[in-house]
């Protein structure tokens, strides 16, 4: 499949270069080949063969390489003069000036209000090489317990989840391949005929086979189109409607009593438990009707191999991860983790989702999925860095929570954000653009001037995906090479480079490297012997093999495409059932906010935008956000299709063109988050966090809805 043929902003190879796109977990496998076309050389994306994405791109990936040579590409530092306010404009500045700045804000900060006053955000798109650089980078020359990044947003109540019931965290313990062997799918919350087009090509194979498919969502999304079933309960109860499936799968007989007794432990308390949720309770509580509840469990109960795919639908709610271990209980009950191509997974979202969160970039982690405050993990992660292990920082705190008191005494005071938009992506938003203006320093690096880059004293222009070496751990748990295949633009620098360099200017520059490949290597020495072990991953190895799964801890062992067949990482070796139960959202509608708003991606966007909001084929095809609402809603409401809808919550207000579609429930609405300005829905989301994972809850609140004339594209 040919992708669009666009300038290239440096110099190529003359052949194709096999690489990985830059957008999400899937990491589709492309080739990018220099051509001569008309006024220039242009570089060609094409799909290539690989065994997740068979050759398939979405327009997202076709799209990317748009992005090398786009006229807002960032090539120059950028400084602001003055202090405090952050109203002079930028200025152009060479890299020493602005290093240094950085430099002297993080020490200032430290000497003054303590080591944590000096902080770092990353992200979830970052490399291995990267997300393990700004772990170590905050622990060794910073000393600080300040960091976390976006993957906090993204899959920390499934990481939570997974970790209790299995042991380990791996988004999907078995090849993305497995789904077209599945004879029943259940998708919960997940929406890849939008979010990840290429993988349907597995789900339709799977039906080919005759397989069925099951799909939860308060959306009649394309995924429930295609499926057998929906199930379309009111966001935020889908940790009832699990536990009232079990209820039926016990009443009926179907839970696999063998395997329970041979692979679990837990499981009595939950069978009581779940007598409590009777089928009309739980049709009161989720609106699923029993006869929708009977026959989800009739298909389940003719399945000999059965996949339960969890998403952020069901995950990003303040009881995320209970609500993923109920559907965890549901998977252990029909005895499915571990056997062939059946179990529960989670589809991560962001590129480099899980390896990011797999090698320290999370606030209570180190690499190889080892827990700071684990003191044999301090010793081992400190003996491969060398340092003593009593230097290393205790767990700081999650994303929001450090985002929620920049400034403030006891909170970070200079913070450096690495590849995340948090003032457009983090929940309550408008307040977290006033809390990086309160920071006495923010240094932002970036491709282009995000909405957070703008807050900034001091900006990095960085390089991107197709610009630098590096792995990416996939979807699937499969570590893959990313391979340059242009040089980047004179004056932008890699993330590593500058992490390496500021450790310099902090006097602990002996313990850094900037080039990817020592860092991988190191990083292997740092996650062997920990659940997430790479030790016996090399680039070579990638390769020659097409990417190699995790856990891989040495040379001659062929990786680990699937877990949990002997047995589960815990100390008895069982998966543990865990007893949740239902409660309400955060915050339900009330007299003045009285219906709910759900958040989510769009097909032709991603993330906050920072990316796909500059790229022609994608902005053509989605040009601005719609909100969705049901006719009958909107006729209460006095809007048409294409009419403006004001949208309120208890944090924030947006103003979005309305979509009429009848696939949405009449109380509820739904808005993509891609979008800035007055179209911030995370400006409405609720930042009630999970007490386990603190993922704040964007997937409900309670919104008050007014219909407002409507502007022209111009006019707003
Ligand atoms: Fe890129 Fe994901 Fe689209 Fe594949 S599905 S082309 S990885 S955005």
């Amino acid at each position: 499949m040919a992708g669009p043929h666009l300038p290239i902003s440096g110099s190529a190879p003359e052949q194709g270069v096999s690489t990985h796109c830059p957008y999400c977990s899937l990491q589709c496998a492309m080739t990018l080949t220099p051509r001569e076309h008309g006024a220039g050389p242009v570089l060609e994306v094409a799909g290539a063969p690989f065994p997740t994405n068979r050759g398939g791109l979405c327009e997202k990936g076709q799209s990317s390489a748009e992005l090398l040579a786009h006229p807002d590409r960032l090539t120059t530092p950028l400084v602001r003069d003055g202090s405090g306010a952050r109203d002079e404009p930028f200025r152009a500045a060479s890299w020493d000036e602005a290093l240094q700045r950085i430099a002297d804000a993080l020490t200032v900060a430290q000497e003054r209000f303590g080591p944590d006053a000096a902080g770092l955000f990353g992200g979830g798109g970052m490399t291995n090489e990267k997300a393990y650089q700004a772990g170590k980078f905050v622990r060794v020359a910073l000393r600080s317990a300040s960091i976390d990044y976006n993957g906090r947003f993204c899959m920390s109540s499934a990481a939570a989840a997974a970790t209790k019931a299995f042991g380990v965290d791996r988004g999907m313990p078995f090849p993305l391949s497995d789904i077209a062997r599945a004879d029943t799918v259940l998708l919960v919350g997940s929406n890849p005929a939008d979010v990840m087009p290429p993988a349907m090509r597995w789900f339709a194979a799977g039906r080919e086979r005759g397989a069925r498919h099951l799909v939860v969502d308060p959306r009649y999304t394309a995924t429930a189109a295609a499926a057998d079933v929906h199930l379309q309960p009111v966001p935020g109860t889908d940790l009832a409607l699990a536990n009232g499936l079990l209820h039926l799968a016990v009443k009926h007989r179907l839970v696999d009593t063998a395997y329970i007794a041979e692979r679990t432990t837990g499981w009595p308390a939950v069978k009581r438990a779940v007598r409590q949720y009777w089928p009309d309770r739980v049709e009161r509580i989720t609106g699923v009707p029993v006869r929708v509840m009977e026959r989800a469990v009739r298909v389940l109960a003719e399945s000999r191999a059965t996949i339960i795919l969890s998403g952020r639908g069901a995950e990003q709610h303040a009881k995320g991860s209970d609500t993923a271990l109920a559907w965890i209980n549901l998977a252990l009950a029909l005895g499915l983790p571990g056997r062939p191509f059946s179990g529960w997974a989670t589809m991560t979202g962001q590129g480099n989702g899980q390896g990011g969160r797999e090698h320290g970039q999370k606030a209570d982690q180190l690499p190889g999925y080892r827990m700071l405050a684990d003191p044999a993990a301090r010793e081992h992660v400190a003996g491969v860095w060398g340092v003593d292990p009593d230097e290393l920082p205790q767990p700081g705190v999650s994303a929001y929570e450090m985002l929620d008191r920049l400034g403030t005494d006891g909170g970070v005071r200079a913070l450096v954000v690495m590849a995340s938009n948090v003032a457009v992506s983090a929940p309550n938003a408008a307040h977290v653009r006033e809390r990086l203006r309160a920071l006495d320093f923010l240094a932002v690096s970036d491709i282009f001037l995000s909405e957070t880059a703008e807050l900034a004293d001091v900006v990095l222009p960085t390089t991107q995906w197709a610009e630098e070496d590096g792995t990416m751990t996939n979807v699937e748990g499969r570590v893959l090479r990313r391979r340059r295949a242009v040089d980047a633009p004179e004056g932008a620098r890699s993330d590593l480079a500058v992490l390496a360099d500021l450790a310099g200017r902090l006097g602990r520059g002996e313990y850094f490297d900037d080039d990817p490949r020592t860092v991988f290597d190191e990083l292997r020495r740092a996650s062997a012997g920990g659940k997430a072990d790479y030790a016996g991953i090399t680039w070579e190895r990638i390769e020659a093999e097409r990417g190699v799964f995790w856990p891989c801890p040495s040379e001659d062992h062929e990786g680990t495409p699937r877990l949990f067949r002997d047995g589960f990482p815990t100390p008895d070796g069982r998966a543990r059932f865990h007893v949740v139960h239902h409660r309400d959202a955060a915050e339900t509608p009330d007299d003045e906010f009285p219906y709910r708003l759900t958040t989510g991606r769009s097909r032709a966007h991603y993330q906050s935008g920072t990316q796909t909001r500059r790229t022609k084929a994608l902005l053509d095809a989605e040009p601005e956000p719609t909100v969705e609402v049901h006719p009958d809603l909107a006729a209460r409401l006095g809007v048409a299709d294409g009419g403006d809808l004001l949208l309120r919550t208890r944090r924030g207000s947006a103003r979005l063109r309305v979509r009429l579609t009848s696939t949405i429930r009449p109380d509820t609405v739904f808005a993509p988050f891609h979008w800035a300005g007055e179209q911030t829905i995370n400006d409405l989301t609720n930042p009630a966090l999970d007490p386990a994972s603190r993922m704040p809850e964007f997937k409900v609140c309670a919104v008050e809805l007014t219909a407002v004339p409507t502007t022209t594209r111009e006019d707003a």
